[in-house]
């Protein structure tokens, strides 16, 4: 689903991608953990068309992100495209990104109606689906700043559902909340990983990589340091970075 080989990314003269080499298969719950300023989110911002990489090679449902191959030469994507393209991908960030002036119904409905042009009554019922689904039924009504942080993270990962992402991309979903509200975030984020969702996850929350992922991915200053099935990484790392770092999350 995700493909990334030799990946840079710099922002001027600081090199923050130094060549990136992973594959995230279809249907995985695929985990990016590291230190603060390694490059986890920088890396799902360029999947995300959010940045553009620099030098190597990244595709998103075997397709090149940002460029269109033909023959053997390489078309930059036009903005347009681009959108097209960003719509097959749901993102979740740190800090929730609700519209302020929404309910949380209307906050899941926005897009597919804006963007995707779905009816605004189909949407509607979908929508009622997916905050039944992150156990928000409830709350339809409510705006963001009525709702816990908790509950706005699960109306942002209904909206990001709501477009039928073909990929989940989350960024640190759980680290701006209460920790007794951190629990029903990972709920909702397990619940999807069972139903097929492919999902890239930044976290520092090792036990949901334990649990729920797939693959477990150690970054620092902008490389991949080990990689393997979060069992193995996380009870058995292989190098000293790694271990270092481990000891002071786990
Ligand atoms: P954290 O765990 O703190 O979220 P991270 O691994 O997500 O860290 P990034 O946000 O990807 O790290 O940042 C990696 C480096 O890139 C940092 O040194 C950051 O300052 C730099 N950086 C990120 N975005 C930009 C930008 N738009 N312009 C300049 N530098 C940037
Ligand atoms: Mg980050």
């Amino acid at each position: 689903m995700v493909k990334a080989e030799g990946v840079h990314k710099s922002f001027g003269q600081v090199e923050v991608l130094k060549g990136i080499d992973l594959e995230v298969r279809a249907g995985e719950v695929f985990c990016l953990i590291g230190p603060s300023g390694s490059g986890k989110s920088t890396f799902l911002r360029c999947i995300n068309h959010l940045e553009k990489i620099n030098a190597g090679r990244l595709w998103v449902d075997g397709e090149l992100v940002g460029y269109r191959q033909h023959g053997d030469k390489l078309y930059e994507l036009r903005d347009r495209e681009v959108a097209m393209k960003r719509r097959d991908i749901g993102m979740v960030f740190q800090r929730f990104n609700l519209f302020p002036h929404m309910t949380a119904l209307e906050n899941v409905i926005e897009a597919p109606v804006q963007v995707r042009g779905v009816n605004r009554g189909e949407a509607r019922d979908r929508a009622v689906q997916l905050l039944e689904r992150v156990g928000l039924a409830d709350r339809a009504g409510h705006y963001p700043s009525q709702l816990s942080g908790g509950q706005q993270q699960r109306v942002a990962i209904a909206r990001a559902l709501a477009m039928d992402p073909k990929l989940m991309l989350f960024d640190e979903p759980t680290s701006a909340l209460d920790p007794e509200l951190v629990g029903d975030v990972l709920d909702v984020m397990r619940d999807l990983a069972e139903s097929g969702m492919t999902m890239v996850v930044v976290t520092h929350e090792m036990g949901f990589a334990r649990e729920v992922g797939d693959s477990l991915v150690f970054m620092d200053e902008g490389v991949v340091v080990e990689s393997g099935h979060p069992r193995e990484v996380l009870t058995d790392p292989q190098h000293e970075r790694t271990r270092s770092f481990l000891s002071k999350v786990l």
